[in-house]
C-alpha cells in the first residue's frame, strides 16, 4: 500500500453543462476508498439507493428501482429493449436530440416504431398524441423526454400520461436531466418507466443510470431484451434476489459517491434545490438579456435546467473563441444542438449557485469582445 498523500482537488473550471456537472468536494471525497462489488456493506448501499430513488419518485406504492452500468443512454436503451416485446410498437414523441435518440435506439433494436416529430421549439402536444393513438391501435408503448436538454424545453408529461393511459398503453419517460431537480411524482405522471442517471440533478459523478419502474409492469418484461448486458429485467431480478447485487462489475466508487449525493439532496431538500436551479436560471437570463443575448425559447416553455441562447448575430462571432475565453475565466458552457437556429447553451444544474452566475455574467461581458477579437484565429 502506498502511503496516503494529501490529495488536493483541482477544478480549473465550473461546469455549466448538464452532465457531467460540478459536484461537491464531499461527493468526490467519498470515492477515495475501494469497495468490493459483492460485499454485504456495499450491496446495502445499493439497496438503500434503490429505496431512496423510489421514495424520491413517488409516495405511492408499487414501484421499484434498478440501476444500470453506463451513461444515461445505456439506461434508455435498456428500458426500450426490455420493456417492449416483439409484438409491441413504440411511439416516440420527439422534439429534440434525445427524443430522436430514442427513435434511433428503437430502430437499431429492430422494434416497430413510429417517430412523431413536434419540431425543435414546440412542446409535445397531448391532443396530437390522442389523435395518433386513435388512428394507430398497434402502438403499445409511448416514450417522451421530460426536459429536452437539446433546448431546455419542458414537455407536459402529466397531460401526455393522461392520454396514454386513456388508451391503456405503457408510458416511458426520459427524465434524465430533470429528476432530482424538479419535483416529479411518477404515479401522478402515470409513467411505468422513468429514466435518469447519476450525473444530472442528483449531482453524482458519471458511471450509471437508473430506472424507476412500476413493479408489476417490469415483472412482465422477462425475456424481452435483445441484449444481455442491457437486460433491465435480469438486472432487477439479480438486485432483488441478491439484495443489491449487480450482474456484472459495478461502478463501486460512483455508487458510493451517488449515496453521498442523495444524502446531500436530502439535506438541501428537493424544493430548495429546484428553487436554487430556478434562481440560477432567472439570474442568468436576466443578466444575459442585459448583455444583449436572446433566449431560443419563450420563458413559458423554459426549464430551470439549461437555457439555449441565440448566438450573437455579429459576423465575427465564433462559438469556439467564446468558449475558450469563458474557460479561461473558469466556466465551461455547451455548444448548441438545434438545427433551426445558431445557439449555445448554459446549464444551471450541479453545485452551482446564483453567486457563480454573477461571476459568469462578468466573464461573459469580458469574453464576448474577446471572442470577437479572436475569431478567425481559433
Ligand atoms: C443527458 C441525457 C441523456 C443521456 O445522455 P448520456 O450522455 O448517455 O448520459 C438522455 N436524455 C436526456 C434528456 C439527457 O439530458
Amino acid at each position: 500500500m502506498v502511503e496516503n498523500q494529501m490529495i488536493q482537488p483541482v477544478n480549473p473550471y465550473l461546469l455549466l453543462t448538464p452532465g457531467p456537472l460540478s459536484t461537491t468536494a464531499t461527493v468526490k471525497e467519498v470515492m477515495l476508498r475501494d469497495w468490493c462489488t459483492w460485499d454485504r456493506d456495499y450491496n446495502n448501499i445499493v439497496q438503500q439507493i434503490r429505496a431512496e430513488l423510489v421514495a424520491l419518485a413517488t409516495p405511492a406504492t408499487g414501484y421499484t428501482a434498478v440501476l444500470m452500468q453506463g451513461s444515461g443512454t445505456f439506461s434508455v436503451e435498456a428500458t426500450l429493449t426490455s420493456a417492449i416485446p416483439a409484438t409491441g410498437k413504440l411511439l416516440v414523441l420527439a422534439n429534440g436530440a434525445y427524443g430522436d435518440r430514442m427513435g434511433e435506439i428503437a430502430r437499431r433494436i429492430g422494434l416497430a416504431v413510429r417517430i412523431e416529430s413536434f419540431g425543435e421549439i414546440s412542446p409535445v402536444d397531448p391532443d396530437r398524441v390522442r389523435r395518433i393513438l386513435t388512428e394507430d391501435p398497434d402502438i403499445s408503448h409511448v416514450a417522451v423526454v421530460h426536459c429536452e436538454t437539446t433546448t431546455g424545453m419542458l414537455n407536459p408529461v402529466a397531460a401526455i400520461g393522461a392520454v396514454v393511459k386513456d388508451f391503456d398503453k405503457t408510458y416511458i419517460v426520459d427524465a434524465m436531466s430533470s429528476f432530482g431537480g424538479i419535483a416529479i411524482d411518477i404515479n401522478a405522471l402515470r409513467a411505468d418507466f422513468l429514466i435518469s442517471s447519476a450525473n444530472k440533478c442528483i449531482q453524482g459523478v458519471p458511471g450509471f443510470g437508473f430506472v424507476v419502474a412500476r413493479t408489476k409492469v417490469l415483472k412482465g418484461c422477462e425475456g424481452n431484451a435483445r441484449s444481455l448486458s442491457l437486460d433491465l429485467y435480469d438486472q432487477w431480478r439479480t438486485m432483488e434476489e441478491g439484495g443489491g447485487k449487480w450482474r456484472f462489475t459495478s461502478p463501486t466508487h460512483v455508487v458510493r459517491a451517488f449515496a453521498q449525493a442523495l444524502e446531500e439532496l436530502q439535506q438541501e431538500g428537493l424544493d430548495n434545490r429546484c428553487k436554487r436551479y430556478l434562481a440560477n436560471q432567472r439570474y442568468l437570463v436576466e443578466g444575459m438579456r442585459k448583455l444583449g443575448f436572446a433566449t431560443l425559447l419563450p420563458d413559458l416553455l423554459q426549464s430551470p435546467i439549461i437555457t439555449s441562447f441565440h448566438s450573437p448575430a455579429a459576423a465575427d462571432y465564433s462559438f469556439n473563441a467564446f468558449y475558450q475565453a469563458l474557460k479561461q475565466h473558469g466556466f465551461v458552457i455547451y455548444p448548441g444542438k438545434v438545427t433551426v437556429a445558431d445557439t449555445f447553451r448554459i446549464g444551471n444544474i450541479g453545485d452551482v449557485y446564483p453567486g457563480d452566475i454573477d461571476q459568469l455574467l462578468v466573464a461573459v461581458e469580458n469574453s464576448y469582445p474577446l471572442a470577437r477579437r479572436n475569431s478567425g484565429h481559433v
